[in-house]
């Protein structure tokens, strides 16, 4: 049987010298796991597609759940991160993310979509790169069912907290008076990092990147969004681990 769906590649791995086997997110069938034959032979029409982080229209021929790519055309390579190593890392990391949070033979549209716009907000070259990767984690995790609480205090309701305190295991809001320490994580947040937080959580996917920060809120949001999603997880990324040493060596 053949199946026309369109698909992204969150991992490539080597399979005898010339040939990939690919992890693809796709539009109809969820995450699989197929065989792209040749595909690093000279010539191959299936070159472009089968690289890391291509976005392609894709023939799959599928036979007792074996999946092998026949014929593919790019539709975006995001050539913007090909040619950059600290945003084509960054670009790998949002694909183990995507393969971490992708169920296998279940299409999500709206995860594929926001991975999709991820990679063409970091590909272009005009947003922060650390913007985009918090916005992307916080979002996801949202998509995934992990989304946090963060409108009001989980204890006594208000709206505004003079001191937010936001505990990464609980995934709540409290105000500073009202946390009880136990065994959560807790973070005293800025004014301006909750107010990111929310608009991360709750705005359109297409404004999802329009926004602007102070370097120290800047910082936190990164942090925060990256400790919750890792505490929520249970789980690090090697892919995170090498983009963070490419950042430090940049210092
Ligand atoms: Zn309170």
């Amino acid at each position: 049987m053949y199946i026309k769906t369109k698909g992204l590649v969150l991992r490539e791995n080597v399979y005898k010298e010339s040939s990939r086997i690919l992890t693809v997110l796709t539009s109809t069938e969820g995450k699989i796991t197929l065989s792209a034959r040749g595909a690093k032979r000279k010539n191959s029409k299936l070159a472009a597609s089968a690289q890391l982080l291509a976005y392609s229209d894709m023939t799959i021929f599928c036979e007792r759940g074996r999946y092998i790519l026949t014929e593919a055309r790019s539709i975006e390579l995001f050539e913007g991160l090909r040619d950059d190593v600290e945003r084509l890392s960054l670009g790998a990391y949002f694909g183990e993310l995507l393969e971490t949070l992708s169920d296998e033979d279940m299409p999500n549209p709206e995860v594929l979509s926001l991975g999709l716009n991820a990679l063409y907000a970091l590909s272009g070259g005009e947003r922060d790169p650390e913007l985009v990767k918090a916005a992307f984690e916080l979002r996801l995790m949202c998509l995934s069912g992990y989304e946090p609480y963060v409108e009001r205090c989980s204890r006594c309701g208000g709206e505004n907290p003079q001191e937010p305190v936001f505990d990464l295991v609980g995934g709540v809001l409290t105000c500073k008076g009202c946390y009880t320490p136990g065994s959560g994580k807790p973070v005293l947040l800025s004014p301006g990092t909750l107010e990111a937080m929310r608009y991360i959580i709750s705005t359109d996917v297409k404004r999802l990147y329009s926004f602007k920060l102070g370097e120290s809120s800047k910082k936190q949001l990164s942090e925060v969004c990256q400790e919750y999603l890792k505490t929520q997880l249970g789980t690090g990324f090697k892919t995170l681990d090498f983009y963070e040493s490419l950042i430090k060596f940049k210092g």
